[in-house]
């Protein structure tokens, strides 16, 4: 076996708190690497709404020993019902036996409770809240970021989980730019914003008012209004109801004006729209403005739809995850797994791993985004192209097709590699994992009654020991990290 016993353990820095950050947190401390995460905002902020997660992640959740927990935050949801704005019912999407077929169930929760289970398996110091990163440099010891309060830190690896205007994929640009690369064009291009979306999760409303509420598998209903606007309400646990509500984007100047007004999801600014649409009756019974009103002002956010898949994904030593709940997660799967077989940091080790996570998410990641926008249309677009799409879909593709195309998606369940592997469930078999080498390795050792080496857990305590030897002149503060002063 060509595989050296030897690891390097690199300080990453990981920008970005969202879902993709934490889970790529958690799993670096699983995984025993150093890691600190930089945060813009100044704490968690419960914000968002409806977020559902399947087969494609559940199994890391198992892994993890989280599956419990998800399940408590979530209703089973086996399908959605699409109605007119008169409320009359134009087409239903089923998966009657999604558990049958993929050994999960598919669920549905409010996105702030996944996001709090998350950040309470990655310890508090790990953490760098207030930390807006501005811009990033190479230097001699790895690549430096340069935050907003003045200061600067350097790591061996750069991971961007900034979201969808992610300034680490802005920076990684110019450091192509300085050193003669070129981005590809489809990658600077501004991305289109063929919606807004407003949403937020109500605080506990009346069974007796809303039945639907009592039943313990989850509702969702889209509405396809009658000129603009569409809105999706869904019942969650806790008696409570997960909205939000869609506005087709006709002038690209005038969203990208509002975009840069909200740049981060946040309440302001909700009230015109809030107008606009109060009286649009929902399907549970009553108006829009009804559930509008059961929810907490504060915890009701906007932000424009994007989709876009980037070409480039990492640059020397700077890589990039995120795009979606569930394909943000199996970045992070993918990454860290090949992370945990490096066997050093030299630039052509660190671009042969990057290349490998990319190599081995982009087909998968292209087509959880064609599917995502054929769900997004189907649910609730409103431009004549997505009526017509719309009624080919819900009229004439058999049950049986639709079965088909969820069969295959869900054939694609990535694993943490060096965690133990969890059984494969539901008659759809799994695409199979690939082994981690450094795993095989140390197994193979352990047959040979060699030492093996045990990864520190950094999640217990952070392993800055080496940090300083490599830096010198630079110090090691408390965050993994270096802190140049
Ligand atoms: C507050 C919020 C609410 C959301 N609500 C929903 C929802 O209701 N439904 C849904 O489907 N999706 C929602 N999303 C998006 C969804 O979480 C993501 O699309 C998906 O989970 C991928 O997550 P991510 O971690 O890659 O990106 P994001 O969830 O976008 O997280 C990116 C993180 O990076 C931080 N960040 C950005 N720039 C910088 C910087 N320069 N320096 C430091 N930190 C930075 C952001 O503050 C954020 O915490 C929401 C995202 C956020 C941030």
């Amino acid at each position: 076996m060509s595989y050296s016993q030897k690891h390097p353990n690199p300080r990453v820095i990981v920008v970005g708190a969202g879902i993709s950050g934490l889970m790529m947190g958690l799993l670096l401390g699983k995984a025993g690497i150093t890691y600190q995460i930089f945060e813009r905002a100044s704490h968690v902020k419960a914000l968002g709404a409806l977020m559902s997660i399947n087969a494609n992640i559940l199994p890391v959740f198992e892994q993890l020993g989280l599956l419990k927990e998800v399940e408590n935050i979530s209703l089973r949801n086996n399908g959605s019902i699409i109605f007119n704005s008169q409320m009359k019912e134009i087409g239903q999407v089923r998966v009657p036996n999604y558990m049958e077929l993929t050994g999960y169930d598919f669920l549905v929760f409010s996105r702030p409770e996944l996001y709090e289970i998350l950040l309470r398996q990655v310890p508090q110091d790990r953490i760098s809240f207030n930390k807006r990163i501005l811009s990033m440099r190479e230097s001699i010891g790895g690549t430096r970021i340069y935050c907003s309060d003045n200061s600067i830190y350097e790591g061996d690896i750069v991971i961007g989980a900034d979201g969808a205007y992610s300034a680490v994929r802005q920076n990684m640009h110019k450091m192509m730019e300085t050193n003669g690369a070129v981005a590809p064009v489809h990658d600077i291009k501004d991305m289109a914003m063929p919606y807004m979306c407003m949403v937020g999760t109500t605080g506990p409303m009346s069974p007796h008012d809303y039945p639907h509420l009592k039943d313990s598998m989850n509702h969702l209903h889209h509405v396809v209004g009658a000129d603009i606007h569409s809105w999706t309400v869904i019942t969650i646990p806790r008696n409570r109801f997960c909205w939000s509500v869609m506005v087709q984007i006709k002038d690209q100047n005038e969203a990208k004006e509002q975009r840069f007004r909200n740049s981060e999801w946040g309440p302001e600014a909700n009230n015109s729209l809030i107008d606009e649409v109060k009286d649009f009756p929902i399907s549970f019974g009553g108006t829009l403005g009804d559930i509008i009103k059961a929810t907490p002002k504060d915890r009701i956010s906007k932000v424009m739809l994007e989709e876009k898949l980037f070409e480039t994904w990492h640059y020397k030593n700077v890589v990039l995850i995120g795009d979606g709940a569930v394909n943000a997660m199996q970045d992070a799967v993918v990454l860290a797994n090949c992370l945990y077989d490096l066997t050093d940091l030299s630039p052509e080790s660190l671009t042969a791993a990057f290349e490998d996570y990319r190599s081995q998410r982009f087909r998968e990641a292209k087509k959880q985004v064609v599917n995502s926008k054929m769900n997004a249309r189907v649910s609730s677009g409103q431009s004549l192209i997505e009526k017509i799409v719309r009624h080919l879909v819900l009229n004439f593709i058999p049950a049986s097709v639709m079965a088909r195309q969820f069969s295959r998606a869900a054939a694609y369940r990535p694993q943490v590699a060096y965690l133990p592997q969890v059984v494969e469930r539901g008659s759809i078999k799994a695409l199979p994992n690939r082994p981690s080498k450094r795993v095989m390795y140390e197994k193979m050792l352990l047959r040979n009654r060699r030492v093996v080496e045990t990864p520190c857990d950094s999640s217990q305590s952070p392993c800055t020991t080496s940090v300083g030897d490599r830096n010198a002149g630079v110090s090691v503060n408390r965050e993994g990290a270096c802190l140049l002063i």
